[in-house]
């Protein structure tokens, strides 16, 4: 999604004046403030992208030790939880949401175990009553990734104050972008300094740092393409709707393709529109290259899982089959707000 082009030039145009261009500027802090009102948490943290948002919260959470995720995700989930110094203990997911199935997460639970890392998966939200409840019962802590997740609710509380906290990216190719960019959302006030200090080399003053942090600031033009495009989000997702509403009449009743049931009373964002395959007459990967031939461009997303990337080797303690299965039999169509009708139907076409 990108604004009209004067309002971003609108936008940035202070700049020149102000000639700050970092270092969380008035842009920088404009723009948090505005998601929290939009996001409706008490508090955001902004950083330069999803995947170091990621690092900083267990960074800041002190977490080290195992942290149960899912492998059905994006590979900065779990590359996150490595390269924070933990272990990741890969639990199976639930058939229909895709999400982490929160049966299973009890019988992964080791002394060593400090936090569960889901992912609403597609948008999806996971189970998150239950997670709550294995998390206090256990004393460990949730870090969501709700990359996919910016915007939707579920029973009427908005998505970023589930569990300890959240993580939002801002990706170019997420459904809310800031090029580049991504957030933490939280409700501990006691959060906020530590996270504005990892962020930014821990510097506290012109002589003074009391920690020692890297550099994840998201800077002014991210932030005022934040600015920007949250002007149109809700837009954007309203049409979004549609056309998953229209993908979904057209593909609902095909033997052998199956949709994630709409969750009851959650707002979705429709960031993704995934089908996956069982006893389909044609594999995915033969559906994936008859769309290539015919110039549709769809992603076997996720697949690989990640614990299958040859760096995971190591990590592959546990099976994980619903995974696989879904993984191996998965595409994600296209959807963006300027897709047709037309182009749906004639996607579908090629499909059936
Ligand atoms: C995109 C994404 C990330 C990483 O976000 P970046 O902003 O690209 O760093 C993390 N987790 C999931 C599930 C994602 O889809």
């Amino acid at each position: 999604m990108l604004p009209p082009i004067e309002e971003f030039f609108d936008e940035i145009k202070d700049l020149w004046e102000s000639k700050v261009l970092t270092n969380m500027g008035k842009k920088h802090n404009l723009f948090e403030k505005k998601l929290v009102e939009y996001l409706k948490t008490p508090f955001v943290s902004l950083f330069a992208n999803g995947h170091l948002s990621l690092e900083c919260a267990l960074e800041v959470l002190k977490l080290k030790g195992e942290i149960i995720t899912t492998p059905y995700t994006f590979i900065s989930t779990s590359n996150s939880i490595v390269r924070s110094g933990s272990k990741p203990i890969f639990c199976d997911i639930d058939r229909n949401t895709f999400n982490i199935d929160t049966t299973k997460i009890e019988e992964l639970i080791t002394p060593n175990t400090c936090a569960i890392m889901p992912v609403h998966t597609y948008g999806n939200i996971c189970n998150v009553d239950h997670i709550q409840e294995i998390a206090e019962k256990n004393h460990i802590k949730v870090v969501y990734d709700a990359a996919h997740a910016f915007g939707e609710t579920y029973k009427g509380i908005p998505v970023g104050n589930f569990g300890d906290l959240s993580i939002f990216s801002f990706h170019a190719t997420k459904v809310f972008n800031t090029i580049e960019g991504g957030a933490i959302s939280f409700s501990d006030e006691k959060l906020k300094k530590p996270f504005r200090d990892v962020k930014n080399f821990g510097i506290t003053g012109p002589e003074t740092a009391d920690y020692i942090g890297g550099n994840a600031k998201l800077n002014e033009f991210q932030a005022s393409m934040g600015l920007c495009n949250l002007r149109y989000i809700s837009r954007e997702i309203q049409k979004r709707k549609k056309l998953s509403d229209y993908y979904r009449s057209l593909l609902k009743d095909i033997e052998g393709i199956f949709l994630n049931p709409l969750e009851p009373e959650v707002e979705s964002n429709y960031s993704y529109f995934p089908i996956v395959f069982k006893d389909y007459k044609k594999s995915r990967d033969q559906v994936f290259n008859d769309f290539e031939k015919n110039n549709i461009f769809t992603r076997k997303y996720f697949y690989p899982l990640t614990k299958n990337y040859r760096c995971y080797q190591e990590y592959r303690t546990h099976s994980t089959p619903v995974a696989e299965e879904i993984s191996k039999n998965v595409i994600t169509l296209p959807l963006h707000s300027d897709l047709t009708y037309e182009d749906i139907d004639r996607i579908c076409n090629i499909l059936k």
